[in-house]
């Protein structure tokens, strides 16, 4: 009776976690370690993480485990050998959604340097490496050509924009036009009730091909803005943004579809007591908007009759892609790194709370 209630409050977001892979110079400093963080992944649903002790003089080569050990379940666990491919397998259908009418938000949660951006946007020219951004525009361009023969004609337009400080910031503009203009995040009093960003620029995507071209774009501006770039990605959210639109010319009918795809600022936490000035207001920016992002999963999740959408520019930009008529999926990545194990255990747990 129980389980069934706790069904029924559970939220309509799904939790991917993916746990990377060591790094080559990861292996070589844990290579003396005999208390190692380890991740025993169960089945395709659960993992468990805990600290166990090295047995190398175990027979069987089993390495024993310590009683110390958390078990957490998911939609769906990745372990490090699993492919891009592989994971945008399991998202494909979410994306696809975006052309029948949703609107559709995927996050990237974790700390910073656990895969988020990897699984978002992927290393830049390679194919195999290509991360769900790339995927999931040509993913939607290979489907429009087979709506096409039911009447379908879509326009595809990006967005590509970066929160940091609770400031908007657009990655597709450079810093001479950006000057002088002010995003701000409004709502069209009209049909369809959109959410914008004033002067936030919306470029036409003709081909998959474009979303290269974007990618890098995006890539300089955060270059130019700022003297450590992955000091300042880290702490800021990126949010690329499609927006599809639908006409059908032999029925008449349209559709209107969003796709929201999140690199999050790194969710480790920041002690407040530790910085000063700007950079306490910031670290404290980070802090709430992450909270805030889980708490309104959360009362979504319970159908509370208020969301507090509008306590942060993230989930204020994403209001009609989070509740009502929309799929939202997160992914918690996961660094296998044993001084990363309190933190890991914190994502793990954000994201248990809000699935
Ligand atoms: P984040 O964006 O969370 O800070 P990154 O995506 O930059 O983290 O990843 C940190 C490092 O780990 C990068 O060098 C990245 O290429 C590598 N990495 C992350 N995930 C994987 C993976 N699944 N397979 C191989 N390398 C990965
Ligand atoms: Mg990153």
């Amino acid at each position: 009776k129980l389980h069934n209630t706790v069904l029924e409050l559970k939220g309509n977001i799904r939790v991917f976690c993916r746990v990377r892979p060591l790094l080559n110079e990861e292996i070589q400093n844990n290579a003396n370690s005999d208390v190692i963080h380890r991740i025993n992944f169960i089945d395709e649903h659960t993992l468990e993480v805990g600290k166990g002790v090295v047995n190398t003089s175990s027979m069987s080569g089993l390495k024993s485990r310590g009683n110390n050990f958390t078990e957490f379940a998911y939609d769906r666990v990745f372990q490090p050998t699993a492919t891009q491919a592989e994971v945008f397998e399991e998202i494909s259908q979410l994306a696809q959604s975006a052309l029948d009418g949703y609107n559709v938000c995927i996050f990237a949660y974790g700390q910073t340097g656990s895969g988020k951006t990897f699984t978002m946007e992927g290393v830049p020219n390679d194919e195999e490496l290509e991360g769900m951004i790339p995927r999931t525009v040509k993913h939607i361009f290979k489907n429009m050509e087979e709506l096409e023969s039911k009447g379908w004609a879509y326009k595809v337009e990006a967005s590509f924009l970066e929160i940091y400080n609770e400031t908007i910031r657009d990655l597709l503009a450079s810093p001479k036009e950006a000057k002088n203009l002010t995003y701000e995040i409004k709502f069209q009093d009209n049909k369809k009730n959109e959410i914008y960003v004033t002067n936030l620029k919306r470029i036409p995507v003709e081909n998959e091909g474009k979303v290269h071209t974007l990618l890098n774009m995006a890539q300089q501006q955060r270059a130019v803005a700022a003297t450590n770039m992955n000091e300042q990605s880290s702490r800021s959210h990126s949010v690329f943004q499609l927006r599809l639109s639908g006409e059908n010319s032999k029925t008449g009918d349209s559709c209107e579809g969003m796709l929201n795809l999140v690199d999050l600022a790194g969710s480790e936490r920041l002690k407040e007591s530790k910085s000063e000035g700007a950079r306490l207001v910031e670290t404290q920016n980070i802090n709430r908007s992450l909270a805030n992002l889980g708490n309104v999963i959360m009362a979504i999740g319970q159908k509370q009759s208020h969301i507090p959408y509008r306590n942060s520019k993230l989930t204020h930009l994403l209001q009609n892609s989070l509740g009502g008529n929309s799929k939202a999926l997160m992914f918690v990545n996961i660094s296998p790194v044993e001084a990363c194990l309190n933190e890991t255990q914190n994502s793990l747990r954000f994201a248990t709370r809000v699935n």
